[in-house]
């Protein structure tokens, strides 16, 4: 049996039932592969179907505002993901009337859209015989054939794009492409994969040769930043005063408090100070200082400290981007994940 059948073989047997798998909708299928793009399936899935529903038809999606979807997206992460969505939602009723585009080329036009995400399209919803490479198929290819240059290298990537074309199985490409990404979601694993049942260990390189745990080999580590961040949280009466974050960045589009970044740690008396002289405003009292918390972000470490200011005069006198909400308004706008926890934690947010 060879490569291919033996993992087909083995998806018939184990696959999830997943919804996205039941459709052939390209519209809902790039849905579920950018929502699962860095998210395990069960966090995902409830995202698919908040998005199905919120948005039945990439035209819905395209009609909506960033800040529904930001609202909609918010606790994934990686909110570019978001952004680029919707953004590519209005590509495809502009620079396509409105039909979702129906081949590798023309889906890899999309904002958001890159050579994995267009193979994954083209192949379920369209039959097109291209070879999906992801992290599960890098780990399945580099152990099985025996990768052993770093797959993030030049060498290492050209070896795995040309084995994925050539083991790709071209009479059913879809269930090929869902089969070797189930096998490395869930037989071959990053830790402890399941060789000893595996169909696949006969002609395994990686397990004749010791080197299960080796493999795939990575040159590059991912360097993990710190940052600190003291906010300053703005408080008069019923609202609070957030701001929207313009330009590049993880959290762009999404609201967050006026701060101070700093890449090595912020002494909490003279953030308060510089908290404090932030705004000119008369009668402001710090009135709390919140514990340090920790947010790890995947190329960030976040060490974050909340300074609570009552301002007992509202000021109108607010920055570009700044806006004084109450609770129900600031229910309706997307925030970063550590902000949704502080302002849960002081009763600010359902
Ligand atoms: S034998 Fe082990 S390492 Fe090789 S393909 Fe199977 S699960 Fe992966």
């Amino acid at each position: 049996m060879n490569f291919s059948t033996s993992i087909i073989r083995w998806y018939g047997f184990h696959k999830r039932d997943l919804p996205w798998r039941e459709t052939r909708d390209p519209y809902r299928i790039w849905l579920s592969e950018i929502i699962l793009q860095q998210t395990r399936v069960d966090q995902g899935m409830a995202y698919y179907h908040k998005f199905v529903k919120n948005y039945p038809s990439v035209e819905d999606l395209a009609n909506a505002s960033q800040d529904e979807v930001l609202k909609d997206w918010q606790g994934l992460g990686y909110y570019s993901r978001a952004r680029n969505l919707h953004y590519a939602a209005n590509q495809v009723m502009q620079e396509f009337g409105g039909e979702f585009p129906n081949n590798f080329n023309e889906i890899l036009k999309l904002k958001g859209v890159g050579e994995y995400t267009a193979a994954a399209i083209s192949s379920f919803a369209f039959d097109e015989a291209q070879a999906v490479i992801d992290g599960n198929v890098m780990r399945v290819l580099s152990r099985f054939f025996g990768v052993t240059d770093a797959i993030d290298s030049k060498e290492g990537k050209a070896q795995l794009v040309k084995l994925s074309k050539e083991h790709l199985n071209q009479k059913d490409p879809a269930t090929h492409n869902q089969a070797i990404m189930e096998f490395g979601a869930l037989q071959c694993t990053p830790v402890s994969p399941d060789c000893t049942n595996c169909p696949l260990a006969k002609g395994c390189f990686a397990l004749a040769n010791e080197m299960v745990a080796d493999l795939p080999w990575k040159e590059k580590k991912t360097v993990v930043k710190p940052m600190h961040i003291a906010y300053a949280v703005f408080i008069n009466e019923d609202s609070i005063l957030m701001k929207q974050r313009k330009g590049e960045g993880i959290w762009e589009g999404l609201f967050d408090f006026p701060s101070i970044v700093s890449e090595t740690p912020i002494e909490t008396e003279h953030a308060a100070r510089q908290l404090l002289q932030m705004r000119d405003w008369k009668d402001t009292l710090l009135s709390e200082v919140s514990e340090e918390v920790t947010h790890i972000l995947s190329h960030r470490k976040i060490k974050a400290r909340f300074f609570r200011i009552n301002v007992l005069h509202k000021p109108h006198n607010i920055q570009n981007g700044e806006k004084w909400l109450t609770k129900s308004e600031l229910a309706e706008k997307g925030i970063p994940r550590l902000i949704e926890n502080y302002l849960k934690e002081i009763d600010w947010y359902e």
